[in-house]
């Protein structure tokens, strides 16, 4: 990274003049732990007794026997507590703000996940917390916020335009701006102003640094490909980052190609024609936005890839070419997931299934002396009711009534 935390021509930290202090100490902060190996060291002790790292690498023998060609290899950032790479971050960002002497965090969230992951990070440090989720999420995501509020985190319906994740943003923004000394703002992925893409990041090479030793042990060398779908775009630059300086392995990111790359109803940054540079949101990136600067409206099957921006660290990569961009649609995602449960017994998130799409597609054509490892960024347990209403299914539809009649009464 350069010293204004650009990446290429992407990154950078526009911000308001009033947080310009609170940047710099985090700034210096993170640069004093990531110097420090003492740091590391404490961060994965407690990955490792309070959430389960290492995660394993599994190999998928039935899934690899049906596609016929290159091993594939998963790699379980499912099996983390809260179920996704999420806690990497939240915990690594806990012990900073421990190290900063702050008292209280603050996190916004579309689907959740960022924000139960915060609450729980929040409740073990004994830091007061604050979620801000948009109105319309609130009601969407009513298991979430039962939890969060259950971890006694204060969770804030935002109200303002269109009542979701972009508006939470805002909100959070103004509450740090009014709470400087003793608020630190857990963002949710590798976006934003620096120091945050970076800083992200590096707590989720942790992914990276577990699944380049396991493969050597488990495989005998290094994978030909690694595959990792890409919202804000941490989990795929948490597990890229073991492999980056090693050409012959190529890193392919996957982007949500909702009803398709042509319909306009996606989320593709990345790869596909919708998007163009721009500044928002503290950074610059590649955004889905109109001529003017309007944010457009995304889709997604997976709420966590649901976003208009995208990591600076990744724009570039994707610039220089050492990261492809691929996209899956949502009927490709869930033909994928149908097949690894099945297969594997094993349930990915809507959103990591994106990266099985694009790893069953490419597995054939390899040799059966490769490997391939798929970054399962977490769990398809929260994603019970998308899936259920996805595959139509009778039963859960008639449960639902039930539950709600139970409630009637
Ligand atoms: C939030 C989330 C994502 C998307 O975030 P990235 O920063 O792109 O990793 C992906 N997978 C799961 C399971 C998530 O919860």
């Amino acid at each position: 990274m350069k010293q204004n935390g650009f990446f290429g021509r992407w990154g950078g930290a526009f911000i308001p003049e009033i947080l310009h202090e609170t940047f710099e100490q985090l700034k210096i902060s993170f640069q004093k732990a990531k110097e420090d190996p003492k740091f590391w060291l404490e961060y994965q002790e407690l990955m490792s007794t309070y959430s389960c790292r290492p995660t394993p690498l599994t190999y998928a023998e039935n899934l690899t026997r049906h596609f016929g060609g290159a091993k594939i290899y998963i790699k379980r950032e499912d099996l983390n507590h809260t179920g996704a790479h999420k806690a990497n971050n939240v915990m690594g960002q806990g012990l900073l703000v421990k190290r900063m002497g702050k008292k209280r965090v603050i996190a916004e969230t579309g689907a959740g996940q960022h924000g139960m992951a915060t609450a729980t990070m929040a409740a073990k440090f004994g830091f007061a917390c604050t979620i801000y989720m948009g109105e319309v999420d609130v009601l969407r995501q009513r298991p979430n916020v039962f939890w969060m509020e259950k971890m006694g985190a204060t969770v804030v319906p935002v109200k303002d335009g269109s009542r979701t994740l972009k508006d939470a943003i805002n909100e959070a923004f103004r509450d740090w701006v009014t709470n400087i000394d003793s608020t630190h703002y857990v963002l949710g992925t590798a976006c934003g102003p620096a120091p945050f893409p970076e800083m992200v990041s590096w707590f989720q090479s942790i992914i990276g640094q577990e699944a380049q030793k396991q493969i050597v042990v488990q495989h005998g060398k290094p994978p030909a490909r690694v595959y990792a779908c890409v919202g804000g775009g941490s989990n795929a630059m948490g597990i890229f980052q073991g492999f980056l300086d090693n050409d012959e392995v190529e890193l392919i990111g996957v982007e949500a190609g909702g009803k398709g790359l042509s319909t306009g109803r996606h989320a593709a940054r990345l790869c596909g024609r919708d998007a163009s540079p721009g500044v928002a949101q503290g950074y610059k990136t590649m955004f889905l936005q109109d001529s003017d600067g309007q944010m457009l409206e995304t889709h997604s099957v997976a709420a966590g890839l649901d976003y208009v921006g995208v990591s600076p660290i990744l724009a570039d990569l994707a610039e220089k070419g050492r990261v492809r961009f691929e996209s899956a649609t949502d009927d490709e995602v869930m033909a994928a997931l149908d097949l690894t449960m099945r297969m594997e017994g094993i349930i990915p998130a809507l959103e990591s299934t994106h990266g099985f799409v694009q790893a069953f597609k490419e597995a054939p054509l390899l040799s059966r002396d490769d490997a391939i490892i798929i970054n399962q960024s977490g769990r398809g347990d929260k994603d019970i009711f998308t899936i259920a209403h996805a595959f139509n299914d009778p039963s859960w539809k008639e449960f639902i009534i039930a539950r709600g009649r139970e409630y009637e009464k």
